[in-house]
Order: C-alpha cells, then sequence, then structure tokens
C-alpha cells in the first residue's frame, strides 16, 4: 500500500489515481493521516480487505502534503554510513548518533524550499514510520515495529549547525521546509528487501550521492531496538535513518545548494522528491 496526504485527507495511491481513506473505511478511519495510526492493524486489514473494488480519482501530484503530517516525535541518526562517517573525518560510531528534526520542519513532496543562508546542505535519507508503540524493544523483532517507508532529505544549514562550543543538529536541521519525506509511506508488503534499497542524490547532470542502504551501520530494526530502549516510540513516528557520503560538505570548496537548482532524491520502490530551491537571503551581496 501507497499512503499519502491529499490536500490533508489521508488517501491511498494505485495506478489511475487516489482512493479517498474515510470514504473506504466508511468514516472508521481519516480524513487525518494521524488516525491512521491509531489502530494501525485494523487500518491495513480493512484496506485489504476493500481497496481492490474501489474506484480511483485522478490527483494532482502538486496537492500531495507529508504522508505523516504531524508525527509526536521525529528522530535523527548522523554518521550512520561508514563512508560518510569517513568524508566527516569523525569515527565509526559505536553507538547511533540521535538527534532531533522539529516536527514543524517537515514538508511533503510538493515544496519549495527556501534557502536561509548560502550554507545549506542536502542529506538524502531513508525514512522509517512506526507503526506501533515500542519499548525495549529488540532488533530481531524490529521490523514489525515499522508502518512503511518514504524518502526524506536531512537539509542541513551548516553554519548553525556548527555554531557554539557544541554541535546544533536539531537546529542547524529544523528551519522552515528542511525535512520534505514521501511522495508516499510505502508499506513494506510493497518492499522486496527494506535492508537494501538504491538511494540517490543529484542536481541536474551531477550526482552528488549514490548508495544502498545495506551500507547502514544501524540497521532500521537496531535503530528501533536503541531508541526504544530509551524513549517510548509512538504509532507515526519517523526515523531519519543518516545519509550516504557526498554532502555538499565534503566537497572543496564545500558544494551547497544554490536558488535556481532542483534538488532530486530518489530511493528503489519508494519514490523521488523533486524540490525547486529559491533564496531566503539576498543574492547580490
Ligand atoms: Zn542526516
Amino acid at each position: 500500500m501507497r499512503l499519502a496526504n491529499l490536500s490533508g485527507r489521508a488517501v491511498v495511491l494505485v495506478d489511475g489515481g487516489a482512493i479517498d481513506v474515510e470514504g473506504l473505511t466508511d468514516g472508521a478511519f481519516g480524513p487525518d493521516a494521524r488516525s491512521l495510526f491509531d489502530d494501525w492493524d485494523s487500518f491495513r486489514a480493512i484496506v485489504a480487505e476493500r481497496l481492490s473494488g474501489a474506484t480511483a480519482t485522478p490527483y494532482q501530484v502538486g496537492d500531495l502534503g507529508a504522508p505523516v503530517p504531524e508525527p509526536r516525535q521525529v528522530f535523527a541518526i548522523g554518521l550512520n554510513y561508514a563512508d560518510h562517517a569517513a568524508e566527516a573525518s569523525l569515527p565509526t560510531p559505536d553507538f547511533p548518533v540521535v538527534f532531533t528534526k522539529f516536527p514543524t520542519s517537515l514538508t511533503g513532496p510538493a515544496t519549495t524550499v527556501t534557502l536561509p543562508s548560502p550554507g545549506v546542505d542536502y542529506e538524502a535519507e531513508l525514512v522509517a514510520v512506526v507503526g506501533r508503540e515500542a519499548r525495549e524493544v529488540s532488533a530481531a523483532d524490529g521490523w514489525s515495529y515499522i508502518a512503511g517507508l518514504m524518502v526524506g532529505q536531512d537539509l542541513s544549514e551548516r553554519e548553525v549547525q556548527r555554531r557554539g562550543p557544541a554541535a546544533q543538529y536539531a537546529m542547524g536541521k529544523s528551519f522552515l521546509g528542511f525535512a520534505p519525506t514521501g511522495p508516499a509511506l510505502v508499506t513494506l508488503d510493497e518492499i522486496d528487501d527494506p535492508d537494501n534499497l538504491a538511494i540517490k542524490g543529484w542536481i541536474g547532470e551531477q550526482v552528488l550521492q549514490d548508495s544502498r542502504t545495506k551500507e547502514l551501520i544501524f540497521t532500521v530494526p537496531q535503530l528501533v531496538e536503541y531508541i526504544s530502549g530509551i524513549c517510548r516510540l509512538l504509532p507515526g513516528d519517523l526515523i531519519f535513518t543518516g545519509t550516504p557520503a557526498g554532502v555538499g560538505l565534503s566537497h572543496t570548496p564545500p558544494r551547497f545548494l544554490r536558488p535556481g537548482e532542483t534538488l532530486m532524491t530518489e530511493i528503489e520502490g519508494l519514490g523521488r522528491l523533486e524540490i525547486p530551491l529559491v533564496a531566503g537571503y539576498n543574492t547580490s551581496a
């Protein structure tokens, strides 16, 4: 199932269009996306039973919002690919490096990002969506707590991130629009091998990041184990799992995002984000 948010209403995307969740479930779920996570298993069961008989309506991609618009918690992982840790001249971590992107930074796939400075970097990331409450879960059971996967960008303003004597990941990565997600939440039954997906980021002809999620140091189930051993993971929470090598900061000189460019991010089987960038600062200075 490919779940999306169409003008604020939860929909299932199928060939030929979108099916409204509230209509499909006779009001049991929807119209808001949050309601699906109140009882994810029941939601899945109803949709599985009724989807084949439902009629899809054509939609505009520009009307898609964040598949999970209001998660209660957003976790993000730093240095989770060995090649990215190496390019940052940092050791491979023994434990996950966890920070947050505040939920107000979230957007969907149809978005234009305003760059607050010339120092904004890109980070293509696999985003896991929590399907049910998790507390002290073992990695062996980790996938069973995940509702599905999305494409994400962990946009990062490097000056703010490095401002002061200690890193401020949460602030540098939480400017408005800095967490595009989508185009849909893809449930695991649609994904052959969720531990090994091609992940790619590019601008025009320039391939910036090109890796596979099997290179993750801490896998999605291991992250569920680690985070749920400290926090309570709640249905609808997001986990940005980290980015592979090739971020702008690793280039000499840094290759940061420029107004007028369109940032492309794609993950095998999940879809693509296509994000135009505009300046939020004086470009003539
Ligand atoms: Zn990141």
